[in-house]
């Protein structure tokens, strides 16, 4: 009796997890998990594969850590319960590092900052971001954006989708009125069509980004913040940032 009861007792304590990094090198595999739908950070490119900003830095994480890198690409809702089952070690997908969510992952630290922006129909009405509360606004599943679009404007009409081109399109096209998201993607979105959506461009929501690993992992967290603090000490970090974001990071 006693032995399964101990058992169970360690399984809810979450003591039935290995470190992330013994598997790792044992493994002398790093499996990140992204959504490769969020341009410069994470995207197919012609050939299938699966590139950018998040996956040059992973890629120098793996090169540091002397293993190999495979990436899996899925939705970004799906992350957490793939990194909690094992079937990733890692998520690198433009993650907002947010309290909530360090309720069930745990945050490396800050490697991009952003801020949450509206996108907007230039028939919508809209001049300022208190202007949508009411109307229709498009959100992605699952990302801060739908949260603080529920929390700010709380007489709105929130339409989800489950990727970020979808709910451009809706603006595009009017059928939404606005789209909250991270600034560099609403930026893009609006280039992409110039003549029926304007960016309204005050920060609703600061987005720090971070990898996330499973909760309560200190050594992992520990040692992808000595990556981090590598990566940027020795010029990797501000020449991948040039070349994604065509300027150089901001100062610390
Ligand atoms: N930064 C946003 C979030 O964490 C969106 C991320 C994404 O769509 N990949 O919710």
């Amino acid at each position: 009796m006693r032995g399964p009861l101990l058992l169970c007792l360690a399984l809810l304590a979450g003591c039935g997890d290995r470190p992330t990094l013994e598997t790792v090198l044992e493994r002398g595999v790093l499996i990140v998990g992204t959504e490769p739908e969020f341009p410069p950070f994470e995207s197919k490119n012609e050939k299938g594969e699966i590139v950018g900003f998040d996956m040059d830095m992973a890629k120098e994480l793996a090169k540091d850590l002397g293993v190999k890198l495979r990436i899996e690409g899925m939705p970004f809702e799906t992350l957490p319960t793939a990194l909690r089952g094992g079937q990733i070690d890692l998520i690198v997908s433009g993650m907002t590092a947010k309290p909530e969510r360090a309720k069930t992952v745990s945050f490396s630290d800050i490697y991009y900052e952003t801020v949450l922006c509206l996108l907007v129909h230039t028939g919508s009405g809209i001049e300022k971001a208190a202007d949508a509360d009411g109307k229709r606004i498009a959100v992605k599943t699952g990302t801060t954006g739908a949260d603080v679009a529920k929390e700010l404007f709380k007489k709105a009409t929130l339409i989800p989708f489950p990727a970020e081109g979808a709910c451009a399109l809706e603006v595009a096209t009017g059928r939404a009125d606005a789209f909250l998201y991270d600034r560099h993607s609403i930026l893009r979105h609006h280039k992409n069509t110039p003549d029926t959506t304007r960016v309204i461009d005050e920060p609703l929501n600061a987005e720090p980004y971070a990898m996330a690993c499973r909760l309560g992992d200190t050594e992992f967290v520990g040692r992808l913040n000595s990556f981090l603090r590598a990566f940027r000490a020795d010029g990797r970090y501000a020449k991948l940032y040039e070349q994604y974001f065509g300027e150089p990071p901001p100062a610390r």
